[in-house]
């Protein structure tokens, strides 16, 4: 039995599957709103700090651009 609960796995954006879309669905899945999309055009990206390993935005993005490990 573990003394401690694993830390949560932080996905993260794939670049090279990430479409950039105008608005990223999987940013709206995410309830805390870890998926910082700052630059129009350009990939998301997930704040660690933020992010909480709920993992809801993975079968969100129609493109399989989040991952995790
Ligand atoms: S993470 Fe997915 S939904 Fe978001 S911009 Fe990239 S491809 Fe689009
Ligand atoms: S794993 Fe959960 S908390 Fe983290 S970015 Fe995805 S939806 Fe948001």
């Amino acid at each position: 039995m573990l003394d401690h609960p694993l830390p949560p796995k932080i996905p993260w954006v794939d670049e090279s599957k990430c479409q950039s879309c105008r608005k990223c669905v999987a940013r709206k899945a995410c309830r805390v709103k870890a998926i910082l999309a700052i630059d129009p055009g350009e990939p998301p990206f997930i704040d660690g700090n933020l992010c909480y390993g709920c993992l809801a935005c993975l079968p969100a993005c129609p493109f399989d651009a989040i991952v995790v490990e």
